[in-house]
């Protein structure tokens, strides 16, 4: 039995000064700032003590692609910023997880390998709706799905017809599906194609709108639960506060690159800001932040998706051509506390757009996402103070090519502990083997 001693320990929605005490792994109380008696106190002074955050939007591409990014790399990458889980998205890794051995592949590639607990997605794609019931009885919490072209010909985009098919399946399951929400409605890159305006207006808030439209749809005739992934275009806002109002069970995410970027800073050539929805202007920006004050947007997630840096660079700087992706791994929490505080948000917040609301999204909350006695203590220590700048010497990402190079920040993660054991710390790395588990949900029988 051990204790984290803080001034600012955040838990039940508020923050307190405390002493979080964790013994065989699990939280088991909260004791009085000047209690005396426990034999191991670890002080971190003024330092935030906050829930591991879980990352239920992470591409980790093994197997089959473990030169963009791999579970070693990844949860190292998640460990460092404070990321006790991981849920994996169905595609990027090869084969794709769209059916139970393509999920075993993944839980075999997990083991010896994780700094921190995973979980996985399944997929839907047309065609493989036969496979939902057997990978629901796997313990996967829900199913991905593209409604526009992925960029992988074994990821197919769903029409209306798969989407109509799949839904009532994974109502049925008890699980939801995470939908990639853009219809392709035709329009092409037009001018050069170095240049970011000309890719963004390719890609119109339009896009998502339909999307979207076509998703409330069809939630009110299944009522399977749907969760609007990475939501760019703030224009859907509105319809999306309307579907919540009528009780419609949708939950919404965006990312720290659209609440942190805007389209009028990415100069011509920098490919490596690409990604699809694309990073819109700074109004649009300005306006998902409304969205999170309105609780319209529930969670942020990084949507972590690299490659190998010549397919970022594919076309010398064209934007129509380059791989679509930002890798952000264990930069999530620095980003949107710097970013969040300059509008008045408070860890809290961020704690529940991080921790509490994507633990029950993965269907963990039973087990993270609070530092709540019964729960895992997965722990971060975040002094909330120091200021950095982030530089490829701090990334554990297999690459570390990403916009947010160069960016100064506030905030660093201390210390990160998995089921009571410290798995990173700043000053010392990573002390132990890999210990992380799989964490699938239980079968439902
Ligand atoms: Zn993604």
């Amino acid at each position: 039995m051990f204790g984290i001693k803080s001034t600012r320990i955040v838990a039940n929605h508020s923050v307190a000064p405390g002493i979080l005490v964790i013994d065989r792994g699990r939280i088991q109380t909260i004791f009085p700032y000047h209690f005396e008696g426990l034999e191991r106190v670890e002080d971190v002074g003024e330092a935030w003590v906050i829930p591991g955050l879980v990352d239920p939007h992470v591409h980790i591409n093994e197997p089959g692609n473990t030169e963009w990014e791999g579970i070693a790399s990844a949860t190292k990458a998640a460990a460092a910023g404070g990321v006790t889980t991981l849920v994996d998205m169905p595609l990027n890794s090869i084969p794709v997880t769209t059916s139970v051995e393509a999920l075993q592949q993944k839980v075999k590639a997990a083991q010896g390998q994780a700094m921190v607990d995973l979980s996985f997605w399944g997929g839907v794609v047309p065609g493989e709706v036969k496979n939902l019931d057997d990978l629901s009885a796997q313990g996967v919490p829900g199913f991905k799905t593209f409604m526009i072209d992925s960029g992988l010909p074994e990821f197919a985009a769903s029409d209306e017809k798969t989407l109509r098919e799949s839904m009532p399946i994974i109502a049925k399951n008890g699980l939801k599906l995470l939908a990639h929400a853009e219809l392709d409605l035709g329009h092409k890159l037009a001018g050069s194609p170095a240049v970011y305006e000309n890719f963004l207006n390719s890609r119109p808030q339009e896009w998502e709108y339909e999307a979207i439209s076509l998703l409330i749809k069809l939630v009110r005739e299944t009522r399977c639960p749907v969760h609007i992934v990475h939501l760019a275009a703030a224009s859907c806002l509105e319809m999306l506060a309307e579907a919540r109002a009528e009780g419609l069970p949708i939950t919404v995410e965006t990312c720290p690159h659209y609440l942190v970027f805007s389209s009028e800073q990415i100069a011509a050539g920098q490919t490596q800001f690409k990604c699809c929805p694309p990073i819109r202007d700074a109004a649009n920006r300005e306006a998902l932040w409304q969205g999170l004050r309105d609780g319209i947007i529930d969670m942020v997630t990084t949507d972590h998706s690299p490659c190998v840096p010549a397919l970022k660079q594919k076309g010398g700087g064209d934007f129509g051509q380059a791989w679509g992706g930002i890798a952000s791994l264990g930069l999530a929490l620095p980003l949107m506390w710097t970013e969040a505080q300059k509008r008045g948000f408070e860890m809290t917040d961020i704690v529940k757009w991080m921790a509490s609301d994507t633990a029950r999204l993965a269907s963990l909350d039973n087990l993270k996402g609070a530092l709540q006695p019964g729960l895992l203590a997965d722990v971060v220590v975040f002094d909330g103070d120091q200021e950095w700048t982030i530089g490829s010497e701090s990334l554990y990402m297999r690459h570390p090519f990403t916009p947010f190079e160069g960016m100064k920040v506030k905030g660093r993660v201390l210390a990160t502990y998995l089921s009571g054991e410290k798995v990173y710390s700043l000053q010392d790395g990573f002390p132990g083997a890999p210990n992380g588990k799989v964490r699938l949900i239980a079968p439902a029988k």
